[in-house]
């Protein structure tokens, strides 16, 4: 099979190696991979910021079809369309993983990055933790909704915001641009988009946004927002940027939620007066679990999300990379397996 994995001698890169179909082992299934989405994370992983990993199979928005199942499993057949997600697998016997809360499990693995990923024509994922791709949903903006997608629905349960309530939505790229979407259509909230590029602001409001605000010619987003809506009640930021952070803790208004999903390699800054006097609460967010998953696809399925992708070939992953980089993407670079060009 045609696999790209992490370069051990060009630093940040990948190259597309063959290498051998991998044998399944007990509770486990082999899948014929379709598509594989490009997320930011995959770049981190590549650079090695979490670590290296010299020769792993990046690739964590992975779709395919079910070709093989080990004996014992019993939870997904052969030809079942299923999704290869970040959150792989957890021990399933800890505290989070028995409170709903196994994303954050001490033993996880995280597919393309602790285990081999999706970027392959073939992937092995654990039967258990595959959530089945519903009928009705196109399997290029599945890969889209297996991280982006539901990072960004469960980042909006985390919010709790309610119907005719204001959102903002911080960096309206590949995540963002599908908070929106959730926001708008599936939590009934109004939504302001909030980002420094124009193009993703004209996205924003094709997709949904109520309002729209970039903060290098309205300025400081949170006054924007206080005077035109006398702040939002909720706050997800996606931006992969200080500023940003500091102006969603601004723009909402007391006893609301900023919830931190976007990864900027520094500190926030964080006005404790304003903190206790507004009762403002400030929580992470990552990615979701099965069961969000599940969620986030059937709304998808049902057409009130619609990713914005755009499919590619698997020798191109290092170019996505760069296009990210320099942020010239608007949605979301999939890797379609079966394109070759
Ligand atoms: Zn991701
Ligand atoms: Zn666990």
């Amino acid at each position: 099979m045609k696999a790209a994995v992490v370069s051990s001698i060009n630093p940040g890169k990948v190259e597309i190696v063959d290498r051998e179909i991998p044998a399944i082992g007990p509770g486990q299934a082999l899948v014929d991979v379709e598509y594989c989405g490009v997320c930011h994370t995959d770049l981190h992983v590549v650079k090695g910021d979490f670590g290296e990993v010299p020769g792993r199979v990046p690739g964590h928005e992975g779709i395919g079809i079910v070709k093989e199942i080990a004996n014992d499993v019993t939870s997904l057949k052969v030809g079942d369309r299923v999704s290869i997600a970040w959150f792989y697998q957890g021990c399933g016997t800890c505290e989070y993983c028995l409170t709903g809360r196994e994303t954050f499990c001490r033993s996880v693995k995280n597919a393309g990055f602790s285990v081999d990923g999706a970027m392959a024509q073939q992937c092995i994922v654990q039967a258990d933790y595959a959530v089945k791709v519903p009928e009705g949903l196109d399997p290029a903006q599945a890969s889209s909704i297996t991280c982006a997608g539901v990072t960004c629905y469960k980042a909006i349960k985390v919010a709790d915001i309610k119907p005719g309530q204001w959102i903002a939505i911080y960096g309206c790229g590949g995540l963002g641009n599908l908070a929106i979407q959730y926001a708008k259509h599936v939590f009934n909230a109004k939504v302001i988009a909030i980002d420094i590029n124009d193009d993703k602001l004209e996205l924003s409001k094709e997709v949904g946004a109520d309002l729209v605000c970039n903060p290098l010619t309205d300025g400081d987003a949170g006054a924007w927002i206080q005077d035109k809506v006398g702040g939002a009640h909720a706050a997800v930021v996606t931006a992969v940027s200080k500023v940003a952070f500091n102006q969603a803790v601004n723009s909402v208004r007391a006893a609301s939620k900023v919830v931190a999903v976007g990864l900027p390699p520094e500190t926030m800054d964080l006005e404790i007066v304003k903190t206790v006097l507004d009762g403002i609460q400030i929580v992470g967010s990552l990615v979701g679990t099965r069961k969000d998953l599940e969620e986030a696809f059937q709304f998808g399925a049902e057409g009130k999300v619609v990713p914005i992708v755009e499919t590619r070939c698997l020798h191109e992953v290092n170019d996505i990379f760069e296009e990210m980089e320099a942020g010239k993407i608007n949605g979301r670079m999939v890797i379609d397996m079966h394109k070759h060009e």
